[in-house]
């Protein structure tokens, strides 16, 4: 059996730059099992989808980005087993450590919403979080000259749902602009009352639904999609209802944890699938050698990627110390949605867990679109992101 001091499962903004991070601190044996050869910048996503950016910008070779004496394994975990300390990976290496860090991602939970997935296959359903499908998105939106189009925000877990209100923008926009807005009937189906929970930034976002003539269909999910009839079926507060006659669908899945954490009794009933740690510490909280940050942990926060600066810190700090008996530090909840409202602007939403503002910047209003932090985002954020967090420097 190997042994590692400290082993990440997960090769993705978490896994990454967290193990960067516990190297420069100066940990000497760190083990990252990461199956995928390609690393995604994932927000990238919705430029792409969005006509602002190319696929070729958010992808790297993961040989390049694994840092420098971390020892990759280059396997899918399978199953854990959190009182031996173990892992398995599909190839059948069984690996050992002292400290595990659960960052496996979301994975999408195509069974949520039957007929989705052959309506990706067909192509008249797209959305920035399938990869596969992205850059077919803006092709598709800009194609369009009338008739119907319906947008999605994913339900909870999701990875960052509000940002898919970025390829709706950027499309209305492209549509006003070209003078087909008038003759587009848009529709967005969100599954809460608003589209953030965040009053400043639904009170915003509201006008500008209002002032696009987009029609919001709220508290809603697709349930059922029907291909061939171009029609989803959506869950709404008073029953099901049917949008038929779609020309295109960016109906983003529902996602969950993967298996192996809920087989392994890590996750929590009250949010299935998700690895149960306390939010504030990151530790597991009933196996004290295990933690979990990103997408998969459990923190009573939206996931984001700028959540996660937060988070890798809190946790490299929070290994030491458990290891030397100080007291944890804790996560504020710290999290980012940020949303491009026009083809040049976009605000930010920081917030912390409790939805108090928590801008980056000092004294800037998080919840005011932009034209600079339209700008940092699409473009300085992705270098920051290769120089600097990935390589554990944030
Ligand atoms: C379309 C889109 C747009 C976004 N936009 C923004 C944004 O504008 N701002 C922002 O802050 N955040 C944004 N996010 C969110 C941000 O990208 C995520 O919060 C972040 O990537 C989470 O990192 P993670 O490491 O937890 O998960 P991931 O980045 O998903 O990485 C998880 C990794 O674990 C691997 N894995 C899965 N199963 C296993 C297994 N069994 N064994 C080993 N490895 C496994 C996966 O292959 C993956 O590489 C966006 C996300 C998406 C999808």
């Amino acid at each position: 059996m190997e042994h590692s001091e400290i082993l990440v499962v997960g090769g993705g903004n978490a896994g990454i730059s967290l193990a960067a991070r516990l190297l420069r601190d100066g940990a000497g044996d760190v083990t990252l099992v990461a199956p995928q050869p390609v690393h995604r910048y994932k927000p990238l996503l919705n430029y792409v989808a969005g006509g602002q950016a190319t696929m070729a910008e958010l992808e790297r070779p993961m040989a390049d980005l694994v840092p420098d004496g971390c020892r990759w394994v280059r396997d899918a975990v399978e199953s854990v087993d959190p009182a031996a300390m173990t892992v398995r990976t599909r190839g059948g290496r069984v690996l050992h450590c002292s400290t595990m860090v659960l960052c496996p991602g979301l994975v999408e939970d195509w069974d949520a919403t039957p007929g989705l997935h052959s309506a990706y296959a067909e192509g008249w359903a797209a959305s920035s979080y399938v990869p596969g499908s992205t850059p077919t998105v803006w092709p598709r939106l800009t194609s369009l000259r009338g008739g119907s189009v319906l947008f999605t925000v994913p339900p909870e877990p999701a990875s960052c749902g509000p940002t898919a209100l970025k390829p709706l923008f950027l499309a209305c926009d492209h549509w006003r602009r070209t003078g087909v807005l008038a003759d587009l009937q848009v529709r967005l189906v969100l599954p809460a009352a608003t589209a953030t929970g965040l009053t400043e930034a639904d009170r915003f976002l509201e006008d500008a639904f209002a002032g696009l003539g987009v029609e919001v269909l709220r508290e809603s999910v697709v349930e059922r999609v029907d291909g061939d009839l171009h029609s989803v079926t959506l869950s709404t507060p008073t029953g099901s209802r049917v949008l038929g006659d779609l020309d295109f669908a960016h109906a983003v899945p529902h996602y969950r944890a993967p298996r192996f954490v809920a087989d392994a009794g890590l996750s929590a009933d009250r949010s299935p699938g998700l690895v149960d740690v306390d939010p504030e510490t990151l530790r597991h909280r009933e196996h004290g050698g295990v933690w979990a940050i990103g997408d998969a942990a459990d923190l009573a926060t939206r996931p984001s990627g700028g959540a996660l600066r937060k988070q890798v810190d809190v946790l490299a700090r929070n290994l030491t110390a458990a290891r030397t008996g100080r007291a944890l530090k804790r996560y504020d909840g710290y999290t980012v949605m940020p949303i491009t409202v026009s083809r040049r602007t976009l605000m930010l939403n920081e917030v912390e867990r409790d939805g108090r503002p928590s801008p980056s910047v000092p004294l800037i209003d998080p919840f005011v679109p932009r034209r600079w932090q339209w700008a940092f985002d699409r473009y300085g954020l992705p270098q920051v992101y290769w120089r600097r967090i990935l390589r554990g420097k944030v």
